[in-house]
């Protein structure tokens, strides 16, 4: 945001927001403001899982909460995993006083925005048919089911958006399923269920984060509300990701971490992302690369792409992020982010080239044109295919 732009903007995020660590024990009376049986989707693995469930099953039933578990996730959902889990959700005869409880990472939060969304909108058995230029494009006419979303890693910010990422192997593509109902109704953070994620889990889910809340910042979509709360997140997140990485039981690395990615959903969900957000849809349906590390590694190349049209903007946002830096100039200043972006990489092992994630040199033509996804569109700067070609060949 410009400091001359007219302020004209909308703000939509969960109604409420239970962040605090060891508050898990709090889900009983939060489930109740939204019913009485919990659909229970899990993100964990089966060893921490089962333990965690157990816990928020017992919580739930001290409290007259009926639990029905869906199933667990351990992949980013797919068409067919969205719909089996509404099928299931519509077999269990959904009615109002159940809800969805999603304890998991982005993967089981998206799942169950997605199945609570297609367990009341029943004119495809497809998710496929909602997602976005690539089916029937049928629109979300009923009320989701509430969301009530813990995730257990700090990365997507799935528990604040309004979109769930829905991918395709055959044939390939990511599209989002979005709706502004599909925000989920609670987020309920707990920073200690994030000290089971290993550390190639929690350095590529907080670059994604970081990554998101650099992006909305810069976004063409921009929006006040957002651009403070990115602000902040990064303040946070970029000096304690490597201690989360590399001490994943600190309290503190945990809960900066969390908010941080908690403040990057509400800021994406509002303002849009940029090129790496663009690229990684690609990355992860033709070379299977994860989000948060295909992220990761486009985000100095967007940075060094789009800072000839937002050098200010990103200087602004470095001398935030280095409040005890006097820089002599804008250059200096986004130097310096940039740099820090490409040590924290190193530093918590996010590989920096393409082909260090099994990219080849062929798929390159197939990654650019589908890096036209809704991402793309925030981008500060327009990219002809020969630019997108040339920013992955040099990544390669
Ligand atoms: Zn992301």
């Amino acid at each position: 945001m410009n400091a001359d732009t007219e302020l004209r903007y909308d703000f939509i995020a969960p109604q409420r927001i239970v962040f605090g660590w060891g508050r898990r024990s709090e889900v009983g009376k939060l489930a109740r403001t939204l019913g009485r049986r919990a659909l229970l989707i899990s993100g964990l693995p089966p060893a921490v899982g089962e333990t965690v469930i157990a816990e928020i099953a017992e919580i739930l039933r001290a409290e007259g909460i009926e639990s029905v578990p869906l199933g667990a996730i351990d992949h980013e959902p797919e068409v067919a995993d969205v719909d089996r889990v509404a099928a299931r959700l519509r077999q269990q005869n959904v009615a109002a006083g159940d809800f969805l409880l999603a304890v998991g990472g982005g993967a089981a939060v998206d799942l169950a925005k997605a199945a609570a969304a297609m367990a009341t909108n029943t004119e495809s058995p497809s998710v496929k048919d909602y997602l976005e230029g690539v089916g029937r494009d049928l629109a979300i006419l009923r009320p989701p089911l509430p969301v009530l979303a813990m995730p257990t890693t700090a990365g997507t910010g799935a528990e604040a958006t309004r979109n769930a990422v829905i991918s395709s192997y055959d044939p390939p593509f990511k599209k989002s399923l979005r709706n502004e109902q599909l925000v989920p109704r609670i987020a309920l953070l707990d920073p200690e269920l994030c000290v089971s994620a290993p550390p190639a889990v929690t350095a590529a889910s907080g670059m994604d984060a970081i990554t998101q809340l650099i992006e909305s910042y810069i976004s063409r979509k921009a929006q006040p509300i957002p651009q403070a709360l990115a602000v902040q997140g990064l303040r946070l997140a970029m000096p304690a990701i490597a201690e989360a990485v590399e001490d994943g039981t600190s309290r503190p690395a945990r809960e900066k971490m969390s908010h941080a990615a908690l403040l990057s959903g509400m800021a994406l969900a509002n303002s849009g992302l940029g090129m790496a957000h663009g690229v990684a849809p690609a990355l992860g349906t033709i070379c299977r690369v994860p989000h948060g590390e295909a992220c990761a590694v486009m985000l100095p190349a967007a940075l060094r792409t789009n800072r000839v049209v937002c050098e200010a903007q990103l200087a602004r946002l470095a001398r935030h992020v280095f409040p005890r830096e006097s820089f002599a100039s804008d250059s200096r200043a986004v130097d310096a982010l940039v740099e820090e972006i490409e040590s924290l990489c190193s530093r918590v092992g996010i590989p920096r080239r393409l082909s260090q994630l099994g990219v080849k040199a062929e798929q390159i033509p197939d990654l650019v044109k589908n890096s036209r996804g809704s991402s793309m569109s925030g981008n500060p700067r327009e990219l002809s295919d020969e630019e997108l070609t040339k920013i992955l060949e040099d990544l390669l």
